[in-house]
C-alpha cells in the first residue's frame, strides 16, 4: 500500500510534520539519515561522567507555541520547565543584576522589567522605554526601514545607548538569533521582540529541558509514530527524487524506491538541491540567491567541578567571551553531592570554533573563576567541548529573500525546517511552525486528490 506522506529529515521540523501528519489519521514514514532522531538537537551519554549531554544548550521561550504544542501531543512537556514569567540574570566581575517582569499585565509586565534593571542609570532606563512604543507600531514585514537596517542601526535610530545595548539588547539579539548586532536584520529582530514582549506574560518566560534534548524531541515523536501507524527509517537518506508533470513521482531511500502520495521536505538549505535526480531538479525552482545563507557556529562547553559554586539556574555573562552559563545540576534537581556540571555557550563563535579544544576549555574555565567568587576553590574533573559548524544560518538583513515558502510549484511536494520563511530566526519555533504548516498542506492536498478521484 503506497504511504501518504514521506518526511524526509528527522530534525524538530520533520517531527512535528510526521506527528502531525499521523495524527490527522494519514500513514507517514519519516526518512533520516544518520541514526538519530532530532537533527541540530539531540543528547548523548557521557560515558566518563555517566551524564547525558546536549549538543548545545537549547534556551525556549514561552512563545514557542507550536514547540509546546508539539511536546504536549508526544507527551513530553512536563520534561521542560517554563518560568512563571521572564526572568533572566546577568552576570559580570562587578556584580549581577535581574531582567524580571513584576507582576503587571502584558506589555506594562516589559516597562517594568526594564524600569527594575538597577544596573543601568535612570536615563539609560527611560531611554530603553523608547523601544516599546516602536516595537508597538513595527511591521517587520513591509517596513522597508527594517528591512534594510541591522539590529544596531535600529537600537541608534531609537536612542540607545552604548551601556544599553551592552547590558540588555545585544545579550538578547546574541541570544534569540545567534549573529552579532551590526550583522543580524533588524526586521527579524524586531520580530522576536513583539512575539516575546507583545503577547501574553508567559509568552517572555525562559523554558528550558529538564532532560536531554532527543528525549525531549525524539523519543516520544518516535513512540506516538509507531502508536499511530507510521514508522520511522533511520540511515535511510533519500535521494533521486523523480518528478513527473509537476508532482513527485518516486523518493529512493537508500535502495529503496518509494512512491508516496506526498512529500515534506524537513532538511537543512544546503541538502535539498542534491535530493533530486538529475532530470527533475529544474522542476522545483528555488530562489537563485540560495548561495547567500551563511552558516554561523555556537560552540558548546561542558565543564565538571568538583562543588558547586553556582546558585542560578542560567546566567548571561557580560563582557566576557562566555554569553551564557547553564547549571545542568540545579536543572536537573541535583543542587549537591556528586560534580556541578555546566553547560557554556558562545554565540556567533566564528573565531572560537577555529580554536583548539584546551584553549576553549582553559579559557572558560579562566571566565568562570574570574566571575563566580566561589569557584575560585574548585578543581575541574572534567571537561568536553563540541562545535556545530552549522548551528544556525545568518539572519543577515538580505536572507529574506532566499527563505522559501511552504509550499512549492510540486503540487504535492512541501517545504520544512528552520530556514523557510517563517519570520523566525533559525530557532527551534521557527522549526515546528513550518512541521505543522507541510503538515496542514499535505493534508490538503492529500483531501483534494483524494476527492478528484471520486
Ligand atoms: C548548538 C546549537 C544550539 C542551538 N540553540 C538554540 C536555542 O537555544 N534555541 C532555539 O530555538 N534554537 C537553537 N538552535 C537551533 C535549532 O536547533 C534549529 O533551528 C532546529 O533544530 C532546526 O531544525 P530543522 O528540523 O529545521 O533542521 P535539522 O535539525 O538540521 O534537521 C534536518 C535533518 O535532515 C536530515 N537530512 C538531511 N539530508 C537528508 C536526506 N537526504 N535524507 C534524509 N535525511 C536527511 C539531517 O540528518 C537532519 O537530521 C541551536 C542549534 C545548535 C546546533
Amino acid at each position: 500500500m503506497p504511504v501518504d506522506v514521506l518526511v524526509i529529515g528527522g530534525g524538530v521540523s520533520g517531527l512535528c510534520a510526521a506527528v502531525e501528519c499521523a495524527s490527522r489519521g494519514r500513514s507517514v514514514i519519516l526518512a533520516e539519515q544518520s541514526q538519530h532522531l532530532g537533527g541540530r538537537a539531540y543528547s548523548f551519554l557521557h560515558m566518563e561522567t555517566g551524564d547525558i549531554v546536549d549538543n548545545g544548550q537549547h534556551l525556549m521561550l514561552g512563545c514557542y507555541h507550536s514547540t509546546l504544542r508539539f511536546l504536549r501531543t508526544v507527551g513530553t512537556i512536563d520534561q521542560l520547565s517554563i518560568q512563571p514569567s521572564l526572568d533572566i540574570s546577568f552576570r559580570s566581575t562587578v556584580g549581577r543584576y535581574r531582567l524580571r517582569a513584576p507582576l503587571l499585565p502584558s506589555p506594562l509586565h516589559v516597562f517594568g522589567a526594564l524600569l527594575r534593571l538597577g544596573s543601568l542609570s535612570w536615563r539609560d532606563r527611560l531611554s530603553m522605554l523608547r523601544i516599546v512604543p516602536a516595537l508597538l507600531t513595527a511591521n517587520p514585514r513591509t517596513d522597508a526601514d527594517l528591512l534594510t537596517m541591522t539590529v544596531d542601526q535600529w537600537l541608534t535610530k531609537h536612542g540607545q545607548s552604548l551601556e544599553a545595548k551592552n547590558n540588555v539588547w545585544n545579550i538578547l539579539s546574541i541570544g534569540t538569533m545567534n549573529e552579532r548586532p551590526e550583522r543580524a536584520s533588524a526586521a527579524l529582530f524586531v520580530n522576536v521582540l513583539q512575539t516575546v514582549f507583545l503577547g501574553s506574560r508567559r509568552d517572555a518566560s525562559i523554558a528550558l529541558p529538564r532532560t536531554g534534548l532527543s528525549r525531549l524531541f525524539a523519543d516520544g515523536a518516535a513512540s506516538y509514530l509507531q502508536e499511530h501507524g507510521g514508522s520511522v527509517a533511520f540511515r535511510a537518506r533519500a535521494g533521486n527524487i523523480v518528478v513527473t508533470n509537476g508532482t513527485v513521482e518516486s523518493v529512493m531511500l537508500g535502495q529503496t524506491r518509494i512512491e508516496p502520495r506526498a512529500v515534506v521536505s524537513a532538511v537543512p538549505y544546503h541538502a535539498i538541491g542534491a535530493m533530486f535526480a538529475h532530470g527533475s531538479r529544474s522542476a522545483l525552482p528555488l530562489p537563485e540567491r540560495m548561495d547567500r545563507f551563511e552558516a554561523v557556529p555556537i560552540v558548546s562547553i561542558h565543564l565538571w567541578y568538583d562543588r558547586h559554586f553556582m546558585e542560578d539556574e542560567f546566567t548571561a555573562l557580560l563582557g566576557s567571551p562566555i554569553d551564557w552559563v547553564f547549571n545542568k545540576s540545579t536543572t536537573a534537581g541535583r543542587t549537591s553531592g556528586r560534580l556541578m556540571h555546566l553547560s557554556l555557550v558562545i554565540s556567533a563563535a566564528r573565531e572560537e570554533s577555529t580554536q583548539a579544544k584546551e584553549a576553549i576549555v582553559a579559557m572558560a574555565d579562566r571566565e568562570l573563576r574570574r566571575c563566580f567568587p566561589g569557584a575560585s576553590e574548585a578543581a575541574l574533573r572534567h571537561s568536553l567541548v563540541i562545535k556545530e559548524k552549522r548551528a544556525t544560518f545568518s539572519p543577515s538583513g538580505d536572507i529574506a529573500a532566499c527563505r522559501v515558502q511552504h509550499a512549492t510549484a510540486l503540487r504535492n511536494f512541501f517545504i520544512a525546517g528552520d530556514w523557510t520563511d517563517t519570520g523566525l530566526p533559525a530557532t527551534i519555533e521557527g522549526a515546528a511552525q513550518s512541521g505543522y504548516a507541510c503538515a496542514e498542506l499535505a493534508d490538503g492536498y492529500l483531501g483534494t486528490a483524494s476527492q478528484g478521484q471520486e
